[in-house]
């Protein structure tokens, strides 16, 4: 994996604008960055890039940074650019001494920028500092996409502050990096356009040239740009948090996206992944966020966590009177089984799908007879057989393969569907729950007897 590009004393950065909650995409940068400054024991910025000042929002910024740590990204240093103003006025002021940069007064014709305004001619007379492009060829290294050359004529003399004291992204940016002594620049590929900008930019201050790499888009499963407008909050980091997805698997899931380890591996540490990512393997094409991969990733997770932890989740999520004990060590498996994400508790909450094991349940005629083939008298019939079964059977045996073993036997005497179908019914009064075994099995030998016993009475 060393490769001769990446050197020593590795510095990396992760800018985010906080003009909107923390996008995926955005987390993706951060994973990245994170990854690489460890595998290369480098150092990791944060930087926060609100020189905006209509468009950056301090709940943006807390959103970025509560979304970092759920997922564990670390970072050595922290910086606001909002802060860094008197660096930026330097800069300007000494790339104008050195006339590399001017002060341009220019005519803004307002009715243009008003679309549609009044008719009356409105000129604002306006100054603006424009770089003064020397028009040449620039090349960068990009780890990603190779050698980029990029002949910079068609850019003209770019702004790059409104004024001594707002400097533009073009201008902060690249000033920050320096400073900051920036080494690489990993970053989406929106920004690839900018970079030409940015090397003049590095040039003119002295500045050494990073190398970069510029990530691919994220698209949507309809191959749209993942976007807030189209997609809605599934590109926010916090729905993620909110529904309760396993940051580990939500960051092991978002290493994939764009890159692979060349094996079938998919679940990796994150002290895997700071061994195995190789940063100029990422592909170049846009790279699909598959939510239902998400799902599955979160539900491997979960498989692995040690029991207790998912009794903790059950029980904080189980309303006052589901806070049964016994039952929930008896159904963690089963939930577990049963969900993808945690929040998927609550769903099977408000469905009704947990409420049978701790409430006796409410029986109809209609529901209780075997659909294909079975009448009431059957299954009347039958239950109270079952019942007397069930009550030969000692407490200490009453578990799964016992259970199984007695009433298999009944059932391939009397017709499956009339025995099992009316039981699983009398026990949860559900037309879909787990299999009848498993239901006698949490419900313990009593309930069960007591709930056949009632439901033989009511129809
Ligand atoms: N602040 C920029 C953004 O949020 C990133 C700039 C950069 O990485 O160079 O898109």
């Amino acid at each position: 994996m060393k490769n001769n590009l990446i050197g020593e004393n590795i510095v990396v950065r992760f800018a985010p604008s906080p003009t909107g909650l923390f996008h995926v995409g955005s987390a993706r940068v951060a994973l990245y960055n994170y990854i690489f400054a460890k595998q290369h024991k480098g150092k990791l910025i944060l930087r926060i890039e609100d020189t905006d000042k209509e468009r950056s929002k301090k709940e943006y910024e807390d959103d970025i940074l509560s979304g970092m740590k759920w997922l564990g990204f670390s970072y050595d240093e922290l910086y606001h650019q909002s802060e860094r103003g008197s660096i930026y006025k330097k800069y300007i002021e000494k790339l104008i001494a050195e006339g590399k940069a001017y002060i341009s007064k220019e005519i803004i014709d307002l009715n243009k920028e008003r679309k549609g305004g009044m008719d009356q001619v409105i000129n604002l007379r306006n100054e603006v500092i424009r770089f003064k492009n020397p028009n040449k060829k620039v090349k960068f290294k990009d780890l990603i996409r190779g050698e980029i050359e990029f002949d910079t004529t068609d850019l003209g003399d770019f702004v790059i502050a409104k004024s001594f004291d707002e400097p533009i992204f073009h201008l902060v940016v690249v000033i920050d990096d320096f400073e900051m002594g920036v080494t690489h620049i990993i970053r989406g590929e929106d920004h690839i356009s900018n970079t030409p900008r940015h090397i003049l930019i590095q040039e003119a201050i002295g500045a050494p040239i990073p190398i970069y790499a510029h990530l691919p888009l994220i698209l949507a499963e309809d191959r749209a740009k993942l976007s807030k407008r189209k997609h809605g909050e599934m590109t926010s980091v916090k729905y993620y948090e909110r529904m309760g997805y396993i940051p580990e698997a939500f960051s092991n899931f978002l290493s994939l996206v764009g890159w692979n380890s060349g094996t079938e591996q998919e679940i990796f540490s994150i002290d895997e992944l700071i061994k195995l990512f190789n940063i100029s393997k990422v592909q170049k094409a846009g790279a699909i966020f598959n939510m239902e991969k998400l799902l599955w990733f979160n539900k491997e997770y979960i498989k692995k966590f040690p029991k207790e932890r998912i009794i903790t989740e059950i029980k904080n999520r189980f309303p006052k009177e589901f806070q049964d004990e016994k039952i929930i060590n008896k159904i963690s498996d089963l939930v577990v089984e049963r969900i993808n994400i945690f929040s998927d508790i609550d769903k099977m909450v408000v469905d009704g799908d947990i409420q049978y094991y701790f409430e006796m349940p409410v029986i109809s005629k209609e529901m209780i007879v075997w659909k294909k083939g079975g009448t009431i008298e059957q299954a009347k019939e039958n239950l109270s057989l079952i019942s007397d079964i069930l009550n030969k059977i000692s407490d200490k045996d009453f578990d799964l393969e016992k259970l199984k073993e007695k009433l298999m036997k009944f059932a391939d005497e009397k017709g499956k569907g009339n025995v099992l179908w009316p039981l699983r019914v009398a026990l949860s009064g559900k037309e879909k729950s787990p299999d009848p075994f498993t239901l006698l099995f949490v419900l313990g030998k009593n309930e069960s007897i007591n709930r056949i016993k009632k439901a033989v009475e009511s129809i």
